[in-house]
């Protein structure tokens, strides 16, 4: 049943509001009904209420425009269509209904084409709101998402990381992130095809987003790479929760699509970086640390989780730019994730 099929009929009188119902009914319509004003906007107050009400202006509790008011006070996506009913026929009235928030009203007793070419009115200004609300959702996840994948893409997951590591600080309460690169990804492409290549990263995507915890967010950074960002986490916790991705990951070969057929191994290596224990840092100095620990994965031989550890900056001997700033907690050393 289409939303814009379900009417609610407010009105005290029996024989009016029966006779409405009578009429709907024999439209096609299903109706909800009120025998009174509060019994109105308790229905109209809900998120399922029905997106067409036809109000009776004089009712017990709240008179019609009055429900016309309590609805338009509450914003939300769901709009409901408001015909007044009134056998006044005053033009100061009609004005103060509209005036109160109603789209429509009909003089008792309702002529029943009238009403039913209002109410048609009513259902095209619905479903035009709704196509609206629809849209708007489609922009907002284009914007935010990644359109291979489907994850988060770069800018809302650094967003996420910004708002996380700020929340932290201010808790004083640990977190990670988390940074993910395809093995030897450019050889899926080489061997198979980009469309090959398509293929395996959206599984991987599927796997990494179906094996973090639901108050955890995963992105696309780049090309073959993500972020995780996992709030509350320590370094600990946090390579724990990396090693069940790259475990994820390496569990089961990956479909190179329809147009090549058959699977490949896939496999990922990974930098844990963490603050916590009132040391915190930027997301950028953050980002850094974690993309130091990647490279040391990769360096070491790819799918394993390295937590990236300050000892590694003293080690380098050209130590990148911007990381002499970043005070961490020496925490880790490599997890020896890989051949276990
Ligand atoms: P490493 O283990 O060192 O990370 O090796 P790699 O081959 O994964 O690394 P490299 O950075 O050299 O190559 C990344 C490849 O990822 C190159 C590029 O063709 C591929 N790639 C990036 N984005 C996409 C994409 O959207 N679709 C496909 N099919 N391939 C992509
Ligand atoms: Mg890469
Ligand atoms: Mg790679």
């Amino acid at each position: 049943m289409l939303d814009s099929m379900r009417i609610l009929v407010a009105d005290d009188s029996v024989v009016s509001r029966r006779l409405l119902e009578v009429t709907l009914k024999k439209w096609g319509y299903e109706t909800v009904s009120a025998s009174d004003g509060t019994q109105a906007w308790d229905v109209l107050k809900r998120d399922d209420t029905p997106q067409l009400a036809i109000l009776d202006w004089v009712m017990p509790g709240f008179t019609g425009p009055e429900v016309c008011q309590n609805v338009r006070q509450v914003s939300r996506d769901r709009y409901v269509y408001i015909i007044l009913l009134t056998s006044k026929s005053l033009k100061d009235d009609l004005i103060q209904g509209m005036n109160a928030g109603a789209d429509d009203y009909l003089t008792k007793p309702f002529d029943p084409t009238e009403l039913q070419v209002r109410l048609r009115a009513g259902r095209r200004v619905i479903d035009l709101q709704t196509e609206l609300v629809a849209a708007r959702e489609a922009l907002r996840e284009q914007a935010t998402h990644d359109a291979l994948t489907h994850l988060l893409n770069r800018a809302s997951v650094l967003e996420v990381l910004t708002r996380e590591l700020g929340r932290a600080e201010r808790e004083e309460s640990p977190m990670s992130m988390v940074i993910c690169d395809l093995d030897k990804f450019k050889s899926v492409n080489d061997r198979f095809g980009h469309l090959a290549g398509d293929a395996v990263l959206k599984q991987a995507a599927r796997r990494m987003q179906t094996n973090i915890r639901t108050y955890d967010s995963v992105g696309r950074y780049g090309g073959e790479e993500f972020i995780v960002v996992l709030p509350g986490c320590d370094a600990e916790a946090a390579a724990g929760h990396a090693e069940r991705l790259r475990a994820a990951l390496e569990a089961e070969p990956m479909d190179l699509g329809e147009t090549v057929g058959g699977s490949i191994q896939v496999t990922a290596s990974f930098g844990v970086a963490s603050v916590g224990g009132r040391t915190y840092t930027t997301p950028q100095a953050l980002l850094h640390c974690a993309d130091e620990a990647l490279y040391e994965s990769k360096r070491a031989g790819r799918n394993r989780v390295t937590v990236w550890n300050p000892a590694q900056a003293v080690q380098q001997d050209q130590p990148r730019a911007g990381h002499g700033e970043t005070v961490l907690e020496p925490a880790a050393e490599i997890v020896p994730s890989h051949g276990r």
